[in-house]
């Protein structure tokens, strides 16, 4: 703390990432980051991209990165923006259009980003519980206030919500704005971003760094509406004009280039996972159903923290929130299948079986 801190700063609770330790042959299965590394493709386009124009500032507008991004997703190139990571558009959706006269709603069990924000850029929200088997129940937001906003899959629990309560939710409050943070949904889960087109309430975020193996090169875009997008624009040009280097957009682009790594990677990921929630559950645990690239779980004898910390004993890293309803919870990433092996050998000599 110190006397030349704004005030702000002293009010602030940061968000906490998982942990990125420099452990050898470490089981990384806590920031849920895909297994498989980047294509082939991918990686050329950024060995080609590190030349003499690195002395130019990128393209401001990132105009061929949101043209490739619309032509992916069906939309207009005026519906997509870009950002520096989905935290990043997260934080400008948050303060381009979810500060409203009313509270913002979320899921009481969800991305704990978002207090974090709320807090930056004073907003004020309220929790919703989710259900009894940890589900988002979109008829539960039923508060007067501002916006909504949900991961979709979930996260930490993996719960997907379908298309139609989405679609429902829409129609019931067309006066308000609906933001479903889609970091998740490529492993199993509908993409809303086609009801973007007939619903001005409704924004997409997506990421490129779950599904698309691409965390360390921060690329996240929101789809909606054109004016929407303009709200974005504006706020990201009061803020840094630049946000995505010229290699990383690159990359990006090369990316949608080459659906057949994205798809099989995905489906090497959803395979495990099935596999591992079987394995987990013959050992006892509680594993809530996940459309995601991690499952939660819990076990009805050993305390989780403790679990947490008997694998990491073991090099093999997993989340636990010490928050309240979750704090007997695990959230364990899908790594390869021979990660997935470790943790599964980890456990047994944890727990005896
Ligand atoms: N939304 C959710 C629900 C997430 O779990 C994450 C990853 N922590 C993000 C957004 C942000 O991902 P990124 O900034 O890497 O795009």
């Amino acid at each position: 703390m110190s006397q030349f801190w704004s005030p702000i700063v002293h009010s602030l609770t940061p968000y906490v990432p998982g942990e990125q330790p420099r452990i050898n042959n470490l089981v990384k299965l806590n920031t849920n980051e895909n297994p498989y590394g980047p294509s082939e493709t991918v990686l050329a386009a950024i060995r080609d991209a590190a030349n003499d124009s690195l002395r130019l500032y990128p393209d401001p507008h990132a105009s061929e990165l949101k043209g490739t991004i619309a032509d992916h997703h069906s939309v207009k190139a005026t519906s997509v923006f870009v950002g520096n990571g989905s935290d990043e558009v997260l934080a400008h959706v948050f303060m381009a259009l979810l500060k409203q006269d009313g509270p913002l709603l979320f899921p009481d069990v969800t991305y704990s980003f978002y207090p974090t924000y709320c807090k930056l850029f004073g907003i004020q929200y309220q929790t919703v519980p989710v259900n009894e088997r940890f589900e988002v129940e979109l008829e539960d937001y039923t508060e007067a206030g501002g916006a909504f906003i949900f991961p979709n899959p979930n996260a930490p629990t993996g719960h997907l919500t379908s298309l139609d309560a989405i679609r429902a939710q829409l129609v019931r409050h067309p006066d308000r704005l609906l933001v479903v943070d889609e970091a998740y949904i490529d492993f199993g889960g509908e993409s809303a971003v086609p009801l973007t087109r007939d619903h001005a309430n409704l924004l997409v975020v997506q990421t490129m760094s779950k599904s698309r193996s691409l965390a360390g090169l921060r690329v996240g875009y929101a789809i909606g509406h054109p004016d929407l997008i303009d709200a974005l624009e504006r706020v990201k040009n009061s803020f840094n004009s630049y946000p995505l280097d010229r290699v990383a957009m690159v990359a990006a682009v090369a990316s949608f280039k080459d659906e057949e790594w994205f798809r099989t990677t995905c489906e090497r990921v959803v395979k495990s996972r099935e596999r591992v929630s079987a394995a987990l559950q013959q050992r006892g645990f509680t594993v809530l159903p996940s459309h995601a690239n991690f499952l939660f779980v819990t076990h009805p004898v050993h305390d989780a923290a403790e679990l947490a910390l008997a694998l990491r004993e073991r090099a093999v890293l997993i989340r636990h929130f010490r928050q309240p309803r979750i704090e007997q919870f695990m959230r364990i990433s899908i790594g390869t299948d021979a990660e997935c092996d470790k943790l599964l050998g980890a456990l047994d000599e944890i727990l005896g079986t």
